[in-house]
């Protein structure tokens, strides 16, 4: 089956062609018929495998059609999704897929000035794709009239459930028409959020699962070394230094951490940027965009982006430390090995960390194979080298690290 024979605008289909997508993935076979429909479905479908698209081209065949018959105005279409780079990147798929017809999208964020957006948003706008923050100010401010909307999309749908959000999204959806369809997406979901997706759709919702056994994309390979906490950095030099034309994603759990990694690798005359929370909007966009274009080869991240984020030839996803959340493994490691491309996982366990290992494994119902090093493969790099970091230490700092986070929730 190609996109050719689809009944979708011949627009899209070029655009489709454009982007060298001939034949739909699994998601997208499935998906695309449902939603073309008008039915509610949760789509459960690995990393990497076109998700985004799968809700794109009905979503933009539908607005296009309706543009086309008669005069059509407002927005028809919400996509909610957990971060501003996120909502940068689909807002550009739907611009993609959307050239030459008269569908128009915005991406609405926070962190970067609120007036621009308003301003395009006042000149006629179809699909908005939004961090919620941001969409409720506009919402409020009137900026956003929800009264023509007859999609909403939630991607990274499990996240954007347990985030605390239900309560926002129930209320968007009040004030939706009625008649409405409500989309969901992820690579992950469990049982409660399952119910609780339910809850908030028609009763003859369409359920998708493509291999749930694996929510990881095919295309990776899941590998393990054990070292130790006090050698994490030594070995990911060495490991850098052995593969200096790889592009890698560093993951690592908190800011402070992504910040001593980074200077950890200066030292070793390695250039790294990091990308986490803390940083202004315009940083994290710079940095993304720079990695995004090849301009610097190693990135190192917190969970915030672990999810979506869909940049081309990322061989490597190195977890520099175990996720706590074993779904987090798969959205981190789902950063390589997308589309048709492969790619690999590697991943750091300490002695500390091997019962989240063990947790990761559970959840994705197969071993990581273990590769066997020696501390003699990176022994030179620490015999010269006098920097220490105790475990204490690092213990001490994820604790502080913690207790800030639940003020600034609390706030
Ligand atoms: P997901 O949301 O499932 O993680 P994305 O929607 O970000 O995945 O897509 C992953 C990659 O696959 C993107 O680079 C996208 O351009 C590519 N892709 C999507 N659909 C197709 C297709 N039908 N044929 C080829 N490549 C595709
Ligand atoms: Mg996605």
């Amino acid at each position: 089956m190609k996109f050719e024979t689809y009944h979708i605008s011949s627009d899209i289909k070029r655009n489709l062609s454009d982007l060298g997508f001939q034949r739909p993935t699994d998601i997208q076979y499935k998906a695309i018929p449902s939603i073309m429909k008008g039915e509610d479905v949760l789509a459960i479908a690995q990393t990497g495998t076109g998700k985004t698209a799968a809700f794109a081209i009905p979503i933009i065949d539908k607005i296009h059609r309706s543009k086309s018959s008669k005069r059509s105005w407002g927005i028809q279409c919400i996509v909610m999704v957990p971060t501003r780079e996120l909502a940068a990147q689909i807002g550009s798929v739907f611009d993609a897929l959307s050239k030459h017809t008269k569908v128009k999208t915005i991406a609405v964020f926070g962190g970067v000035e609120q007036d621009p957006q308003i301003k395009k948003l006042a000149d006629g706008i179809d699909v908005i794709v939004a961090t919620p923050g941001r969409m409720f100010d506009l919402i409020h401010q009137g900026a956003i009239n929800l009264k023509r909307v007859d999609t909403l999309v939630l991607d990274e749908a499990d996240q954007m459930l347990d985030l605390g959000f239900i309560d926002d999204i129930s209320a968007v959806k009040r004030k939706l028409p009625q008649k409405h369809q409500t989309l969901f997406f992820s690579a992950t979901i469990n049982k409660e959020i399952k119910k609780l997706a339910f809850s908030q759709v028609k009763s003859s919702a369409i359920r998708i699962q493509i291999s749930p056994e694996d929510p990881v994309s095919k295309n990776v390979s899941h590998f393990v070394v054990f070292v130790e906490m006090d050698d994490k950095r030594f070995f990911l030099r060495r490991f850098i230094n052995d593969n200096p034309e790889a592009r890698i994603i560093v993951f690592v759990r908190t800011r402070v951490r992504a910040e001593r990694v980074a200077k950890a690798l200066e030292r070793g005359n390695i250039t790294s940027e990091t990308l986490h929370g803390e940083k202004d909007q315009k940083d994290r966009t710079d940095v993304m965009n720079r990695f995004k274009k090849g301009q610097m080869n190693i990135l190192i991240a917190t969970d915030v982006s672990a999810r979506g984020i869909d940049i081309a030839d990322v061989h490597y996803v190195i977890n520099y430390d175990l996720p706590e959340k074993s779904e987090n493994y798969v959205h981190r490691v789902g950063r390589t090995g997308r589309g048709t491309k492969k790619g690999i996982a590697l991943s750091f366990c300490s002695t500390e960390e091997k019962d989240r290992l063990e947790a990761i494994q559970l959840f994705l119902n197969k071993p990581i194979e273990p590769l066997s090093v020696s501390k003699q493969d990176y022994a030179d790099t620490i015999v010269f080298s006098n920097e220490k970091e105790s475990v204490q230490d690092l213990i001490k700092e994820q604790e502080a690290w913690e207790k800030t986070k639940k003020k600034r929730k609390k706030k």
